[in-house]
Parts: structure tokens; sequence; C-alpha cells
């Protein structure tokens, strides 16, 4: 979807605009792309809370090798749209009724985070007459790797950590209802460093290896998580993924790693397919910075307040303006950007250039298709929901 495309929606639209639009297809051919780098003995799944929208796991079928969830209600989303996918289930809080779901709808994989949940799963699956595959998720010790977000190299809520692993494979050793296929590390979010990223998975390597001949175990399955990033302080300096992936082939033709390598990204998939458009409904001055208000705000689109950074967008100008009076305006100024929320804390871009903004123009901001709508806080204040259009083709 291009410029053209946005300034195409807003064509003869009166009220003040308010929409997420999402491209389909550039999404489509995106992912087909990153997969096809990918060498061989890879496979790409799709974090799901990311964006779970229908439309987006629907184009994801055929370019995915399957999807990452963390609830039932996630489960239940994938399987309304395919019966086959496979599903791997990860998350801290499984509880008995999610685990007996996730055995139900048939996830090819179950992550346990812990020795309980590990217990509860045996026991309730032997009560079903089932054995669940599971890799164990680790909180690994060191993470050479500095990053916005981290569930792993510290101590976190997240898996189990290193020191306790070689405990737990010998337990699951023990217990008929699970069989252990491998591990799964997810430690990091939105790295935007290709070859620290190697340098991760080189370590994820040397710890699986470790446990696979302390312990005479063989896995199929090593699961080295998301958390590729996008560059949201400069969209067009991407995660450099076909350099990438060179490295990654090199990797595995060196250390030959005998089981399948699977990413389950969430933002790098689809953050940019995504756009989220509003209205600039006022735009005043106070103590000389510059305030644009718009349709709209962080109850739609959390992401930048979450991050506490000033969002990448695109004006739009649009020249129809209906009063009889001066259109409200900055000219070559910084601006911050405001929801209509009554939170001062509700911005969106921070006193960022613009050339010339209006009342009635319209911001696009960018990158906006991961992390978005899904984790915001749609009926605080209770104003109208943003149109949400997928366009395909
Ligand atoms: C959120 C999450 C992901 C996806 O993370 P991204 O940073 O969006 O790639 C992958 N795995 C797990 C376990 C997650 O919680």
């Amino acid at each position: 979807m291009n410029l053209q495309a946005l300034h195409q929606y807003l064509q003869g639209r009166t009220e003040p605009v308010c929409a997420y639009l999402y491209d389909l297809a550039h999404l489509r051919r995106h992912v087909q792309g990153l997969r096809r780098s990918l060498p061989d003995q890879c496979q790409l799944f799709y974090a799901i809370k990311a964006n779970s929208d229908a439309p987006i796991l629907q184009a994801l079928l055929g370019h995915t090798d399957g999807f990452e969830v963390a609830s039932l209600g996630e489960i239940e989303r994938v399987r309304a749209v395919d019966g086959g996918m496979p599903i791997a289930f990860g998350g801290p809080g499984k509880t008995d009724a999610e685990l007996e779901g996730a055995l139900a709808h048939e996830v090819a994989l179950i992550h346990v985070e812990s020795e309980h949940q590990l217990r509860r799963l045996d026991w309730i699956a032997r009560r079903h007459g089932r054995v669940a595959d599971i890799l164990l998720r680790v909180n690994p010790e060191h993470v050479p790797q500095q990053a916005t977000l981290r569930m792993g190299g510290q101590a976190t809520q997240f898996g189990i950590e290193e020191a306790r692993i070689p405990d737990l494979i010998e337990l699951a050793r023990t217990l008929p209802g699970v069989r252990l296929r491998g591990f799964h590390i997810h430690a990091i979010s939105n790295n935007l460093d290709a070859q620290a990223h190697l340098a991760l998975l080189e370590h994820y390597f040397d710890l699986a290896e470790a446990w696979q001949q302390r312990h005479c175990l063989t896995i199929d399955w090593l699961n080295v998580g998301g958390g590729i990033g996008v560059n949201y302080a400069d969209p067009s300096a991407s995660f450099a993924w076909e350099g990438f992936c060179a490295g990654l082939s090199a990797l595995i033709a060196a250390r030959r790693p005998a089981c399948r390598i699977v990413f389950e990204c969430g933002r790098f998939l689809t953050a940019d397919c995504g756009y989220y458009l509003t209205e600039v409904t006022d735009i005043k001055t106070a103590r000389g910075r510059h305030f644009a208000i718009l349709r709209g705000g962080s109850h739609h689109f959390r992401l930048p307040v979450s991050w506490q950074h000033d969002h990448p967008f695109v004006v739009l100008p649009r020249d129809v303006w209906p009063y009889p009076f001066a259109r409200p305006a900055v000219h070559g100024a910084t601006v911050t950007l405001c929801g209509e929320l009554c939170t001062p804390k509700d911005i969106l871009a921070r006193d960022v250039p613009v050339e010339r903004l209006r009342a009635g123009d319209c911001i696009a901001f960018l990158l906006a298709g991961a992390y978005g709508w899904h984790i915001s806080h749609h009926d605080f204040l209770s104003h109208p929901h943003p149109e949400r259009v997928f366009v395909d083709g």
C-alpha cells in the first residue's frame, strides 16, 4: 500500500478520519520473502499476539509453518481460521483448562515454563490418555545482547532458569504424559542488530548441544523465539535479514544441529503491513510549543506510549476546509501529536518536525500492524473505535 492508496481512502470522507488499514498483499509478499531466505532446516512461525485478526492469520496460513500462541483464546482464534495449522503454545500462566483445551485442539508443541506446569500437564495428559509433546522454555543465564524488553538473561517470570534445566530434563523422562522434544528460548525483543542476533543463536546452539550430550538426549526442535526488531526511529534502516540468513546458514553448516530451528516472530512479520490513520482536529500553542490533537490516540494505538518513543508518521495533506473561518496550522515547526483522551500521557510523538500541519490534514502512523490495536485500551473514554480495513490486492 503506497501513499496514493492512503489518500484514496481519505477521498470524500467528511467525518473526522480514524482508521487502521492493513495491506494483506504486502504482508504475504513480505513474509514469503523472509521465509525464502531462511536456511532449509529452519521454520518460521508467527507469534499471533502481535496481531491476531482473522484476515491476518488467513493471509499467513500458506506462508508460515505455524502459529505461536499464548492463551486458549489465541488457540481458538487460530482454529477458527484453520483446523490443521501447527500451533506452539507458550505462556507462564497456563491454567488446567488451557492445557486441556490445548490437547483438545491438537496443539503441536506446549512450551513448559515451570516444574509445576510440567507436572500439571503430565497429570492432565495422562487423565486424557494423551502424551503431550513439549519444549522446555529456558531462561538463559547469559544473554549477550542489550534490548528494549528482556525476558531472559535476568530474573523474570518467564521460563525455567538455566541451572534447573538438567533436573527438569530428568523429571520429564519419568513422566509418561509428556514427551520432551526440545527447547524454547525467547529472551529479548526488538533486536535490530543481525550480528548480535547470530551471536545469540550460537549461544542457544551451545546450550542445546551441552544438554543433549550430558543427558544423551535427541531433540527435534530448538525454538529460538522471536525478537527480531523493527526500526521505529528510522523505518528505512531495517534488520538485515538477508545477511542474517547467510550467517545462519554458515552457523548451521559449522555446527550441524540435528534438529529443526524454529523462529516465532511477531513484530517483524506484521508491523509494516499496518497504518493507523487519524485526522488532526485542532492545533494550538501553549508556552511556545505546538500541539496537534488527533481523532484517536493511545486508546487505539498504545505502542508509542508503551515503548516511550516518537512513532514514525507521514502527513497526508487535505485541501478540503468546510468552515468559513481560518484553519489552525503550523509551518516549519516542531509539534507534539496528542490523542483525544483526557490524560497528558496520550502522546504519540513529541516535538517532532513538520513542514506544514493543519487541522483537517491526516497523520498516517507507519509500522502500526503489530502491537497496535491489539495492545490498546479501546473503551477508555468511550470514543468510537477506528474503522478497521483489510485491503487485499
Ligand atoms: C511475544 C512473543 C514472541 C514474539 O515476539 P516479537 O518480539 O514480536 O517477535 C515470540 N515468542 C514469545 C514466547 C513471545 O512471548
